[in-house]
């Protein structure tokens, strides 16, 4: 796949000030961040390209052997530079850049990771989404390791600074006639290594681990809603604050009702004779039966309201109500004296000059119309 051109990527001119930079990034990185758009792969791949020609174009040494030699000029395949793309990406320290939070901080000489946003789906009943509820869930994380405090050295031994670096977490690589700044790959960037590493987490300082979680769920979530446990998240890295939990809610399928924004939708089946000559029906809410009373020469589709009995919304603001759907039902299944018994209702319409039934008669004269003015 050829790659764009970093500043089409940013939506910015070639001539864009470090300034200018900054703020498109800010602003791509904040449409198309993960976290704001759940689910869509194209966001994803976005992000990654946003991100990426942020990498390059907000180092001005890197920007300058773009500007010349395009992404030959920085493509880690050239054995020139490397700016980390196409390893695994990581959201949550973009994340934190984001939306404040600190940027890494060090820790005993090593660079300090905040840990990653974890996402949790969450599977819910109508009626539980509605109500609200409280659900205990366990999920795997990374914990800071409790023998080496995190520090990913085994204890009584100690981090030494990078020989090949010299501490800096970055070399400089000549390249024919640019050179560019690449990440030490003695230490990873790091600046520090680790000559006898913790046993426990293998030098990485954190360990994976199960934990339970109670979550609270505030009625009138609907699918899509997410609830944000601060700090639940994954562990940090080199003694980083912790990522954030994210509990994503998913609504499972009712067998009668169906949500409409805080509205709930039902239809209910009524007989030809309802229909005709009005009667009361028992309908069901979430909270109890009420009495819906059906009014004579019920056409079917005909929606009736029942106030206030819908979804409190969990951002505030007034219930939604319930919208209960008549459906005129055929009857069937007929035995021969029903059958007659209709056709002897048919015949009795039949007398009745078609005031029986306006719409089909009214129909019926469309339809003679415009076959009338298709023979002119
Ligand atoms: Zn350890
Ligand atoms: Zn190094």
């Amino acid at each position: 796949m050829s790659k764009r051109d970093y500043y089409e990527v940013l939506g910015v001119a070639r001539n864009a000030s470090e300034d200018e930079l900054k703020k498109a990034y800010r602003k791509m990185a904040m449409k198309y961040h993960p976290d704001r758009n759940p689910n869509s792969k194209e966001a994803e791949e976005r992000f990654k390209e946003i991100n990426e020609a942020n990498e390059v174009l907000s180092d001005p040494q890197k920007r300058a052997a773009y500007d010349q030699f395009g992404h030959e000029g920085i493509n880690p395949s050239m054995g020139g530079g490397g700016f980390g793309g196409g390893q695994g990406f990581d959201f949550s320290e973009v994340f934190e850049t984001l939306f404040g939070g600190g940027a890494a901080r060090t820790n005993g000489g090593r660079r300090a990771y905040r840990g990653a946003d974890l996402r949790y789906d969450l599977s819910l009943s109508l009626e539980e989404a509605v109500a609200g509820t409280e659900v205990k869930i366990r999920i795997p994380t990374q914990v800071t390791c409790s023998v080496c405090d995190g520090t990913g050295a085994k204890p009584g031994t100690s981090v030494k600074t990078c020989p090949r670096c010299g501490g800096a977490g970055q070399i400089r690589m000549t390249q024919g006639f640019f050179s560019v700044q690449q990440t030490c790959p003695s230490c990873h960037g790091q600046g520090k290594i680790t000559p006898s590493p913790c046993s426990n987490c293998h030098g990485t300082g954190r360990v994976q681990e199960h934990k339970t979680l109670s979550v609270k769920v505030p009625p009138g979530v609907d699918t899509g809603d997410r609830i944000r446990l601060s700090n639940e998240g994954e562990a940090g890295v080199q003694g980083g604050p912790p990522g954030d939990l994210y509990v994503q809610i998913n609504v499972k399928p009712h067998p009668i009702f169906v949500r409409e924004e805080n509205n709930l939708a039902c239809e209910v089946p009524i007989s030809i004779t309802t229909a005709a000559l009005g009667g009361d029906l028992e309908v069901p809410t979430l909270e109890g039966s009420v009495m819906l009373k059906i009014p004579p020469e019920t056409q079917t589709g005909k929606i009736f309201r029942v106030r206030a009995k819908g979804v409190k919304p969990v951002r505030g603001g007034p219930p939604g109500d319930l919208l209960c759907q008549v459906v005129v039902e055929t009857p069937v299944n007929l035995t021969t004296r029903q059958k007659e018994l209709l056709q002897a209702f048919e015949a009795s319409l039949n007398e009745g000059n078609n005031q029986n039934r306006p719409r089909e008669s009214s129909w019926l004269d469309d339809v003679k119309k415009f076959f009338e003015n298709l023979a002119k």
